[in-house]
């Protein structure tokens, strides 16, 4: 990695972690969800960042993906485990972050058992090292509390542009062939749940897409958003809520679904863990040095 892509992790990091901070000390019972991400989102874009993607407040069973329509009206509940997830770029250099809150005592051993795994994964890192037994490490940790992790959920690399380049981090042990090399950047994600240990896509609730690769558009509506898109996100996952000043709901729900069906756009479906049983995760982006790693997002 050169030295100046080193400066562009370390600016977007540093960034991403200022925002998690600031929104720590706002999730509360009583809150609106859309708040928090339109603060989440805003605060990056004052302190100099993009997003890197939008703003996910996840609440209890739901594990990821769940960014608040501009309809939405969600408000934290008392016995509620939210989890905040934060991604800032620096020109494309990126920054993703996750923490959780929980207001109860069984939430908060969630809670405290995602970040334990985290630490204990990313002292892991280092050259050479099998993503495997990161995996492990965070499979350790969980299983000796009593719960388990998300099986299907994983961190992943980072490149310029990119916010998955390749290499998946799983949250269980196992070889996987793929070694950590120096000048790697990886986000490592432990989820934790008390229900059985799986995702599965809610396709009902879509509200952040990509955009993939050309295809047929019929209408000059979705022709128009589809160059909006292309404009302003790139192929980085953008919210529907970007997209909705001046666009009513049922329009902008017909003109996704145009360019989705299109294979035009990549949907994100909001992830619900099996069992419904609640949530927990934490994050970091880490960038692997000779000897270990640089976390840059402490
Ligand atoms: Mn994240
Ligand atoms: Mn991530």
């Amino acid at each position: 990695m050169q030295a100046e892509e080193l400066e562009a992790y370390r600016r977007a990091g540093k960034i991403a972690a200022q925002v998690r901070e600031e929104i720590r000390k706002k999730v509360r019972p009583g809150v609106k969800v859309l708040d928090i991400a339109e603060q989440a989102e805003n605060l990056i874009r004052e302190l100099g960042a993009a997003p890197a993607f939008p703003c996910n407040v996840s609440i209890n069973e739901i594990a990821a993906h769940y960014s608040p329509p501009p309809w939405d009206q969600t408000v934290i509940g008392e016995d509620d485990l939210v989890k905040i997830d934060i991604g800032a770029q620096v020109d494309g250099y990126i920054g993703d972050t996750a923490f959780s809150v929980s207001f109860d005592p069984e939430g908060e051993k969630l809670v405290r058992t995602a970040e334990k795994a985290l630490e204990e994964a990313i002292s892991r890192v280092k050259p050479g090292v099998d993503v495997g037994e990161i995996g492990a490490a965070i499979e350790e940790v969980v299983k000796s509390s009593g719960l388990k992790p998300v099986q299907n959920l994983t961190g992943h690399s980072l490149s310029r542009g990119e916010l998955h380049s390749g290499i998946s981090i799983p949250n269980v042990g196992g070889q996987t062939g793929q070694r950590l090399k120096k000048g790697h950047a990886i986000a490592i994600e432990p989820f934790i749940t008390e229900g059985a240990g799986f995702v599965e896509d809610d396709e009902r609730r879509v509200y952040i897409y990509s955009y993939l690769r050309e295809g047929p558009v019929r209408s000059r509506m979705a022709r128009e958003m589809l160059q909006r898109i292309k404009r302003n996100f790139s192929t980085f996952p953008f919210s529907i809520r970007w997209l909705s000043p001046n666009v009513s709901r049922l329009r902008l729900e017909l003109t996704l679904r145009e360019l989705r069906m299109a294979g035009i756009l990549r949907p994100y479906p909001v992830l619900v863990e099996r069992a419904k049983g609640k949530v927990a995760q934490a994050e970091h982006t880490v960038v692997v040095t000779d000897t270990g790693c640089e976390v840059t997002t402490l």
